[in-house]
């Protein structure tokens, strides 16, 4: 009888590896290492904030300072992640930064009750991603890999860079980042700072769609920016996405939709409807194609990048179609 192996023939070489990782790099990211999920509205506003005369150069600056004493810091008052501590959240890092193909993070799980989560990176420091107990508690483990896979999507973006410059602006931000150069933000003109608030809402939009990336199930990636809205202190709510449509449709028929100009994040509703455009896009697919179901669309990433403008927008009027 002649032995078979299914894996006899496998070709388990490191240079085999390494070709497979470098066409799959290729696959999705340009030659200036932007993957092929990212918002357009995110790199397009980066360009115009990196040609702000020393603004780069002093986010950078500030981003090595504050990523650095940030790992310090948590180290000294927070849970570090272990395969033997909150092993279930070491796993959903792993996975995160499986498909997402980068190194695993750093993770601290933090005494806050606020459900949020951050994160850290810089050149030459190690990334960082800090998830508060008050999210840990409040999330389904699904929900909660759609966060991380989000916090896996700014660093994969570098977004920290100029993230911490709207923390300080806005004085706020985990591990105290507002609180500190609170004198930074008066040498800002206010045109910059409106640029940079527009931007960060652009940067959301891109990790909200690598958190898809990174989910099981496309539910948990809505019902986790669904829990941000409503706190999830009671039980599971299902998500109705005719009202949260309807929400939409009068908050851009009032003139408060404007008191977003100086936030971090869109709106929550606004959020969804972007994340469901890109559960549309042949891009989500071609990164995961276990999702594809036979009634799923795929949108060019252009058109879904044109639709999911009408939902962050500001300026966008009627948003049912
Ligand atoms: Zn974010």
């Amino acid at each position: 009888m002649q032995d078979y192996s299914p894996i006899a023939n496998l070709d388990w070489s490191f240079r085999s590896y390494l070709n497979r990782r470098l066409a799959e790099k290729a696959r999705h990211f340009d030659h200036e290492d932007v993957p092929d999920y990212a918002y357009g509205m995110d790199y397009e506003l980066r360009r115009k904030l990196d040609a702000i005369p020393g603004l780069h150069s002093l986010a950078e600056k500030l981003n090595v300072t504050i990523a650095t004493t940030a790992l310090q810091e948590l180290n000294r008052t927070a849970v570090a992640v272990t395969p033997n501590q909150f092993p279930d959240v070491y796993e959903m890092a792993c996975t995160c930064a499986r498909r997402l193909g980068m190194s695993v993070p750093n993770v601290f799980i933090v005494n806050n009750p606020v459900t949020n989560a951050g994160a850290y990176c810089a050149d030459d420091v190690q990334p960082v991603i800090q998830i508060n107990s008050g999210l840990y508690e409040r999330l389904t483990p699904g929900e909660l890999l759609t966060v991380i896979g989000h916090e896996c999507g700014h660093v994969q973006n570098n977004h920290m860079v100029y993230q911490n410059i709207v923390s300080i602006i806005a004085g706020i931000g985990l591990t105290g980042v507002g609180a500190r150069y609170p004198e930074l933000a008066a040498l800002l003109t206010q045109g910059t700072t409106i640029a940079l608030y527009t931007w960060s809402r652009a940067a959301e939009v891109t990790c909200d769609r690598a958190g898809m990336i990174c989910c099981d199930d496309l539910e948990d990636a809505y019902r986790a920016l669904a829990k941000l809205m409503y706190g999830a202190t009671f039980k599971e709510q299902e998500i109705d996405y005719n009202a949260l449509e309807t929400q939409l449709e009068m908050q851009m028929g009032n003139i408060v939709r404007y008191d977003e100009i100086l936030d971090e994040h869109p709106s929550g509703v606004r959020r969804i409807m972007a994340e469901r455009e890109f559960a549309a896009c042949g891009v989500f697919y071609a990164w995961r194609p276990d999702l594809l179901k036979p009634d799923s669309l795929q949108r060019s990433k252009e058109e879904c990048d044109q639709r999911c403008k009408k939902y962050i927008n500001l300026t966008s009027k009627s948003k049912r179609r």
